[in-house]
């Protein structure tokens, strides 16, 4: 069954009326100087990249006045949605009266005070202290190094080892790829660097056959336990996860995986990290992952959504048994970066925040629009396409499958060769509507401001592009 929306009404047509640009023109001059993040140049050089010239509340709009509906809000930072004035102007006010300060050798600024006093309030209790950062990569770094001067103080430096997740995503930097288990990442480069381990992903659809969701859960969980082992207990530092995998495909684990996590960490005494890159300010219904996932990390990681990406800003929250270590302990912590705690972007993030937290937008994602998504989600798996999909909060994935089976464990895969993934992702952008794809996972997780009937919109898009997709692949 296919969705039969009629095409005339989702066909994206009429440019709106805006600023001219010359597309070839800026395609030209991008080829010819700019080197882009996780992009094939010269396939980039054939096609000519996409101009996004302007946004607006869920939407772009693109250099030749196509009207995108925005599935990924951004890079999955775009929370509080486009077209904040009220973020623009708290960032203009703030460089006006402070551009710059750092908060290295005694000095602070006053949106990084408020901003840090924020956070502890809305973070995980044990989280009181916060480390500022610009990115979500460095974030990570800050842990790698945070975590291993932690146990150094505790007396025991040969506790050095980090073990993380295959098909992680950790962000770009030497530190965040190595904990990322992205294989493509490791093999350029000599990744990962040294006391970084990896096991396997909880994706049920994937290994999971022949269990329970619940069972596979502790399954999953066990392979930690098996690892520490296997490097012994007293070299394990910590380990990292995010509680859904976001680039990894929304890849989200049983209920019963995190709570057995947590069990494992406390009883070989080792830090719980979870990167909340993706899932930290409301992106699963809650303010941080870890919290709907039902376990309490020493070690928080964040960034795009702090500020909704209006400007960067990444950080660590820090559990009450790192910091009073660090702090009382620690002495001079020799690590930072010029913009941590930049004011400009801290002013950002407090009013980014305050409109997560005015408008409610966080519960939202719990009681309206994620309940929404996942039914339209189900929806979906009606189409000979889709093998099966899984939401949690505004975060969904489906599978493209070439023959739906009773299960997730029973669909039939297309070739990788055939890359129907990016088939659809093309159909997607073309029909105004962003969708990623993860080989043949195709994902969603727009800014939390979407509204129900601009759900349906992007749903009703989606279906008609697996209908074009169907039509090439059948
Ligand atoms: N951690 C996770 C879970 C991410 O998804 C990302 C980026 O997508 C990062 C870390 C890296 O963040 P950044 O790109 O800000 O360095």
């Amino acid at each position: 069954m296919t969705t039969n929306t009629p095409v005339a009404s989702l066909r994206v047509t009429a440019p709106e009326a805006q600023e001219a640009y010359d597309t070839q023109a800026l395609q030209q001059l991008d080829s010819a100087h700019y080197l882009h993040p996780f992009t094939d140049h010269a396939a980039l050089r054939e096609r000519g990249a996409r101009v996004i010239v302007r946004a607006d509340d869920v939407y772009l709009w693109d250099s030749d006045g196509k009207k995108i509906i925005d599935g990924m809000a951004g890079l999955w930072c775009v929370n509080a949605g486009y077209g904040r004035a009220s973020i623009a102007d708290a960032v203009h006010a703030q460089l006006l009266q402070l551009p710059f300060y750092n908060s290295f050798f005694n000095t602070t600024n006053v949106p990084a005070v408020k901003l840090a006093a924020l956070l502890a309030q809305i973070a995980p209790p044990q989280c009181q202290h916060v480390f500022f950062t610009g990115s979500g990569s460095e974030a990570n770094d800050t842990i790698v190094r945070m975590v291993r001067r932690y146990w150094q103080l505790a007396g025991k430096p040969g506790r050095d080892v980090i073990i993380s997740r295959r098909n992680a995503y950790h962000g770009s930097t030497l530190a965040g790829a190595s904990l990322g288990g992205m294989a493509g990442m490791h093999a350029q480069g000599g990744l990962p660097i040294p006391g970084i381990v990896h096991i396997g992903q909880p994706n049920y659809a994937e290994e999971g056959r022949g269990m329970s969701e619940a069972e596979f859960g502790l399954h999953a969980a066990g392979w930690l336990e098996e690892k520490i082992l296997e490097v012994g207990p007293d070299r394990v530092a910590a380990f990292i996860g995010e509680p859904v995998q976001g680039a990894g495909g929304v890849i989200i684990p049983p209920a019963t995986y995190w709570p057995e996590i947590q069990r494992i960490c406390d009883k070989y005494d080792i830090l719980l990290v979870s990167d909340e890159v993706i899932c930290g300010f409301g992106r699963l219904g809650t303010w941080f992952g870890c919290q709907l996932m039902g376990f309490e990390p020493d070690l928080i990681a964040f960034a795009k959504g702090v500020t909704s990406g209006y400007v960067p800003l990444g950080g660590v929250l820090v559990g009450s048994r790192v910091a009073h270590t660090l702090i009382d302990k620690g002495g001079d912590f020799n690590h930072g970066f010029t913009y941590s705690g930049h004011p400009a972007a801290c002013a950002a993030a407090l009013e980014n925040i305050r409109i997560l937290q005015a408008e409610r937008l966080v519960e939202r994602v719990a009681l309206e629009t994620g309940p929404h998504l996942k039914a339209r989600f189900a929806s979906l798996t009606a189409h000979p396409l889709v093998g099966h999909a899984e939401t949690c909060g505004l975060a969904a994935g489906l599978n493209l499958v070439r023959r739906k089976g009773q299960t997730a464990h029973d669909c039939e895969a297309f070739p990788s060769t055939q890359a129907v993934g990016m088939l659809c992702r093309k159909h997607m952008f073309d029909n105004g509507v962003i969708m990623r794809a993860v080989g043949d996972r195709m994902i969603v997780a727009p800014p939390l401001s979407i509204s129900v009937a601009q759900i349906d919109e992007m749903v009703d898009r989606i279906g008609y592009c697996l209908d074009l997709t169907l039509e090439e692949v059948a």
